[in-house]
């Protein structure tokens, strides 16, 4: 029922380029004045009106008693004449230049009357006079490669790394920096983690010790749950470079391409220890090898032996850790999970009521609130939410507030939100004739009804008739308190509940729509569960039948089947009782409360959503108690 959200903030502003690129050019021009003034320096003073004349010009004018002094600093030479003028020259580096002007013939005489200061070039100013010129192409050659590399970074926040299309991210550049304050909850595995970002900063204290520093972290959980979040957080913690690809990226059509693209990856990344390398979704290359349907896929097995090869290639000092992600573990090849690499596994739970609360706070920053909101609340109600839904939710609230002009997200508009990410938008559009409206109607309160009766099911939280997503109307129960496990009785009434619309549609209407066939599939897999994971049936007894993780199409096969014909049968036997039990109770609690049914669905109709409030109303106007 629930429409998980994935939403990937776009990196790349419109804007964005255009202002690099003139930032760029601004950079550019600096760097070209830098150059020219350095230059200026180093060749005389351009203030001075010196000008420089040749060195028998001043032969002459020395014997022409011109001249009243001499200074000559390195090759330069300063000459001041007698009506203040200066002008200058230059000789030859090393030669003397009391010698240069003897050998162009003037008087040893007139020499001497002449003042003569040699200015010694202060050291750092004379090696970098002769250097300059040697470090200029050089300097030039590494402006130009600091000017590409920021270009590529700025266009879209990361590096686009060589062939191995991982994105290189410094923390530093980063415009957000990602830490562990802004993963709410997850306490567990930020506990794990921080050993991590212990070992990153000071690789040399765990090594000097002798011990070997996990080389493999697999993040494990639902969708939504953080995962990508906490490797960047680890990353940004260590101020270490991340380097990040999705599995799916690895997955190339040609054959080579994407082991190559690892052997890139792991090589770059080497260079840039201490660092992390991310592989996010790994189930796409990780899944078993030499099984699936219609053969093995080539290209993923190469690409998964790379990576089980450049792993088992580290050095133990190496300050290289691999991290991935994945929401199904259990396709895994077998060897990604072996000592020495994927060993460190930390699983991400679904938040808790009180960390669902900490997510909306941290979504919640830079979003004003109105004062009377309580987060609290919409914490109560968003059971099974993952922190993906909880931003979202967050995220449609505000867009709710400024859709209809307001400057703070209320209360409502975060109510209101709940629905929307747990059933998709309302359908404006769709517009159910009266006859649809009353069937749905009563669909709906025959869920209501078998809900309330049942000793085990939730309270009954709203009714609706109103289509939203893929659904005609819908009926919410609400936990009193967060269940981490459910029993057998919890099951069989939620079996009930389920097939409550089914119930009614058939007793009252005589006939079945399609609405219900949703919940048929619902119920029936809850049933077979109950029978083939759980050990809920007593004909069959405590055995799991089925791997936890389920059918695989593509990984395991599709027909590992541990049982035999005989027990397939009984299972069967057992999924019929099961729902054949829970459609007769549903059927029952109908037939006995039809006037509290009629009375519901009359309002429904007629206001189309029913709060906890008014539905409780009209059951007690009906005189069945709330009592379970
Ligand atoms: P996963 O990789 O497990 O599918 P992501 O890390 O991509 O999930 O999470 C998606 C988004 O959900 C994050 O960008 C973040 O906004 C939000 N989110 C998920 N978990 C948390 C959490 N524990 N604290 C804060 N935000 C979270
Ligand atoms: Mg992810
Ligand atoms: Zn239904």
């Amino acid at each position: 029922m629930k429409a998980p959200h994935n939403p990937k903030t776009g990196k790349q502003k419109p804007g964005g380029v255009k202002e690099a690129i003139y930032k760029n050019v601004v950079g550019l021009l600096a760097f070209f004045l830098i150059i020219i003034l350095i230059n200026n320096i180093f060749n005389g003073d351009p203030t001075t009106d010196s000008k420089i004349v040749p060195l028998n010009q001043i032969v002459q004018d020395i014997q022409s008693d011109k001249v009243s002094k001499i200074t000559t600093s390195g090759s330069v030479i300063e000459v001041t004449y007698v009506d203040g003028i200066k002008k200058e020259s230059k000789k030859e580096d090393q030669s003397s230049l009391t010698e240069t002007l003897a050998n162009l013939g003037v008087d040893k005489a007139k020499l001497t009357a002449i003042p003569f200061e040699v200015k010694n070039e202060s050291g750092f100013a004379y090696w970098l006079g002769t250097l300059f010129p040697f470090l200029l192409p050089i300097l030039f050659f590494l402006f130009i490669v600091w000017f590409l590399t920021r270009q590529m970074r700025s266009q879209n926040g990361a590096m686009a790394f060589g062939n191995s299309r991982a994105r290189m991210m410094h923390p530093e550049g980063q415009k957000q920096k990602i830490t562990f304050a802004d993963v709410a909850g997850a306490k567990e595995a930020k506990h794990e983690l921080e050993e991590v970002v212990d070992f990153l900063k000071n690789p040399k204290k765990f090594s000097d010790i002798g011990a070997r520093i996990p080389k493999g972290i697999l993040l494990m959980g639902a969708p939504g749950t953080g995962k990508t979040l906490l490797a960047r957080a680890v990353a940004g913690e260590a101020n270490v470079s991340f380097f990040s690809i999705s599995g799916s990226e690895f997955v190339e059509l040609f054959v080579g391409v994407g082991a190559s693209r690892v052997r890139d990856m792991f090589k770059v990344a080497r260079m840039s220890a201490p660092a992390i390398i991310f592989i996010d979704e790994i189930d796409a290359v990780g899944r078993v090898r030499g099984v699936g349907m219609g053969g093995g896929n080539d290209e993923r097995e190469q690409t998964l032996n790379q990576i089980l090869v450049e792993m088992d290639g580290f050095e133990p000092a190496e300050a290289v850790i691999v991290m991935a992600a994945t929401n199904r573990p259990d396709v895994l090849d077998p060897a990604l999970l072996r000592p020495g690499r994927f060993d460190r596994r930390v699983t991400v739970e679904l938040p808790d009521r009180k960390d669902r609360l900490e997510i909306l706070k941290v979504h919640a920053r830079n979003k004003p609130l109105e004062e009377n909101t309580r987060l609290e609340t919409v914490a109560e109600r968003t059971s099974g939410f993952s922190g993906a839904d909880l931003h979202n939710l967050m995220n449609e609230a505000a867009i709710l507030a400024a859709r209809e002009g307001n400057k703070k997200i209320s209360q409502h508009d975060l109510i209101r939100s709940i629905e929307k990410v747990m059933l998709g938008p309302i359908r404006q559009t769709f517009v159910l004739t009266a006859e649809e409206k009353k069937l749905t109607a009563y669909h709906e309160a025959g869920h209501a009804i078998v809900s309330t009766m049942l000793k085990h099911s939730d309270p009954v939280h709203k009714v609706s008739i109103i289509s939203r997503g893929r659904a005609l109307g819908y009926m919410l129960k609400l936990p009193t308190v967060e269940r981490k496990t459910q029993s057998k009785h919890e099951f069989l009434d939620d079996i009930a509940v389920t097939l409550g619309g089914y119930a009614v549609e058939k007793s009252i209407f005589g006939d079945i729509s399609t609405g219900p066939s949703n919940d048929l599939q619902v119920a029936s897999a809850l049933a077979r569960d109950m029978v083939t994971k759980y050990g809920m049936s007593d004909a069959i007894g405590p055995i799991a039948l089925l791997p936890a993780g389920g059918k695989t199409m593509f990984g395991n096969g599709v027909d590992d089947k541990n049982f035999s014909e005989k027990t397939a049968q009984l299972i069967d036997s057992e999924v019929e009782k099961i729902m054949k039990t829970a459609y007769d109770r549903a059927l029952e609690i109908i037939n006995k409360h039809r006037s509290a049914l009629d009375a519901i669905v009359k309002e429904l109709v007629e206001k189309e959503t029913l709060e906890q409030a008014e539905y409780e109303e009209i059951i007690k106007r009906e005189g069945i108690s709330l009592e379970k």
